[in-house]
């Protein structure tokens, strides 16, 4: 069994967190640090610590944190001139949160990808 993350505790209300969405399988609030005038981070409510542990049946939820991207960047007004969808996986990716996180990122130009 995984251990549990401050995003769960976010999930739950237990601490105070910007929440733009939620629904029966994900949830969708600003990131803490933003690096970009938007950056909001968009999770699965169930705990699957990284990409390495998706399973099919995680398929609903994941499909999920795309349509709800696609839905906060029309509303956060970046959909036009475009941003990033980003998952870090493990150490080498940069991942500090070991719960599923997809990075909305927009609201300025973003440069190359890889840095
Ligand atoms: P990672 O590097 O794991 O892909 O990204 C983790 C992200 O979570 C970082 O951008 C960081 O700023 C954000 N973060 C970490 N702790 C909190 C928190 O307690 N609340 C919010 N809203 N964001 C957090």
């Amino acid at each position: 069994m995984a251990e549990e993350t401050i995003f769960s505790k976010i999930i739950r209300d237990e601490i105070p967190a910007q929440k733009l969405y939620q629904d029966e399988l994900v949830t969708a609030f600003r990131d803490i640090s933003p690096q970009a005038p938007s950056h909001i981070l968009i999770i699965p409510n169930i705990l699957i610590p990284t990409v390495n542990d998706v399973e099919a049946e995680h398929e609903l939820a994941l499909g999920r944190m795309i349509t709800v991207a696609a839905k906060l960047a029309k509303q956060e007004a970046i959909a036009q001139d475009g941003y990033r969808l980003i998952i870090n996986c493990n150490q080498h990716g940069g991942q500090e949160v070991y719960h599923i996180h997809m990075h909305l990122v927009g609201g300025k130009p973003l440069g190359p990808m890889l840095s």
